[in-house]
């Protein structure tokens, strides 16, 4: 027997990471269904065909006409974010891999939770947005989350070498990003493709501007509270610019793991699908005596706010996170349309949230509710910050 998979978001960066474990393992695991935005029905099919997937759901509704034509015949097309759940939830799923990117990945996230499915989250965001219901839903179904992202992944390694009351901190690796070094003083004028140069990972355009305004770095420092039930004040930054040390876990003894493989995310993806086991490949493997020289250099918190708006939005709690997230979509949505310069990004955040008073998120409607109230109050901030 297989593992049967979700993949949501088949096509991104993730989703072809996890196409690549799955064509890797072909006696470990399947692919039942695919979910994507379905810009392109034609290559969403011919993965259709590849994997032999039941059911394939897209976001736009003419995407689903062309797809249905390119499909062989029984497999089911599904539209909307109603398909997305329906790929989330199929019967013959046993575990979903959430890699659609943004808030849109929180619902069926959800879903599947609810269903009892076991999660390998890559789609972060939910987490920040919904971190503590996802968690109440997981435990009252039984549902584990594993993480993908390669951070996340590597506390998760490495939390297995203690027990939780021997944890004295989490510490968070960054590469810094492409404008690490940069000054500060020209950041106005970084472009667009300046910012979606990443120096070590190959990764969506979304998570790439995160990665260079470092509202990655907060969203995953949230990200680890929730999983890991660590407060905020126990998980620190280091910036690590060639990416090979994946994160560590400090013990109250002075000891500290760290989980190091080569910057590819078909290693963490393996590993969430793999989880409890480990399974052996012949993906191209880490020579540490060809590395050469690593670094680990505090994070300059002057040049990037980010970490501690992120920090602050955790301490505040409720919805104070959901509404950091969203403000950033939108924010990061204009940077790239190029409306808005680099530095505006996280100002706008920043704004956004100093407008909000945080308020309960029981629910999937309540965490949708306050994403779309960050996004209109985001883009009130991003018309005042327009050059
Ligand atoms: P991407 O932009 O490359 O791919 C996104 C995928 O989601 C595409 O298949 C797209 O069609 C689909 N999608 C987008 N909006 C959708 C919607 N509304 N409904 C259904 N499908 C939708 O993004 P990515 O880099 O693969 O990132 C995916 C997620 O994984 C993000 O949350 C990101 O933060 C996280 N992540 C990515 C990496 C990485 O290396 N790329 C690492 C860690 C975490
Ligand atoms: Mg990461």
């Amino acid at each position: 027997m297989t593992l049967r998979l979700a993949l949501l978001g088949a096509t991104g960066s993730i989703g072809r990471a996890a196409l690549e474990v799955v064509r890797h393992h072909p006696d470990r695991l399947s692919v039942t269904t695919l979910a994507a935005q379905g810009r392109k029905p034609e290559a969403l099919a011919a993965l259709a065909r590849e994997t032999g997937a039941r059911l394939v759901a897209v976001t736009d509704p003419a995407a689903a006409a062309a797809l249905a034509r390119a499909l062989p015949g029984g497999v089911e097309v599904a539209v909307g974010a109603e398909g997305l759940i329906a790929a989330a939830t199929h019967p013959e799923v046993d575990r979903v891999v959430a890699a659609v990117v943004g808030a849109a990945g929180l619902p069926p996230v959800h879903a599947a939770l609810a269903a009892g499915k076991g999660v390998a989250l890559a789609n972060k965001e939910s987490m920040v947005v919904a971190g503590p219901l996802l968690n109440a839903l997981a435990a009252a179904s039984g549902a584990e989350i594993v993480p993908v992202d390669s951070e996340h992944s590597a506390l998760h390694q490495a939390l297995r070498g203690g027990r939780p009351a021997e944890v004295r901190q989490l510490l968070l690796t960054a590469s810094g990003g492409p404008f690490l070094r940069r000054d500060a003083a020209s950041f106005d004028a970084i472009r667009v493709e300046e910012a979606l140069a990443h120096p070590t990972w190959s990764m969506g355009a979304k998570i790439t501007i995160d990665s260079a305004t470092l509202v990655n770095k907060g969203l995953e420092l949230i990200e680890a509270a929730h999983l890991f039930a660590i407060p905020p004040e126990r998980i620190g930054v280091v910036v690590h610019p060639q990416s090979i040390v994946h994160s560590f876990v400090e013990f109250i003894d002075g000891s500290l793991l760290a989980q190091l493989s080569v910057n590819d995310m078909i290693f963490p993806v393996q590993y969430a699908l793999a989880y409890p086991e480990r399974w052996e490949n012949t993906f191209p493997r880490l020579d540490p005596a060809a590395l050469g020289t690593l670094e680990f250099l505090p994070l300059d918190r002057a040049r990037f706010p980010a970490v501690e708006l992120a920090r602050s939005a955790l301490a505040a709690g409720q919805s104070a996170p959901a509404v950091l997230n969203a403000a950033n979509e939108e924010a990061v949505h204009a940077f790239l349309d190029r409306r808005i310069r680099f530095p505006a990004i996280v100002e706008t955040v920043r704004r956004v949230l100093e407008r909000h008073d945080p308020a309960p998120v029981g629910s999937l409607e309540a965490a949708l509710a306050w994403d779309a109230w960050g996004r209109a109050r985001a883009r009130e901030a991003l018309a005042a910050l327009a050059p």
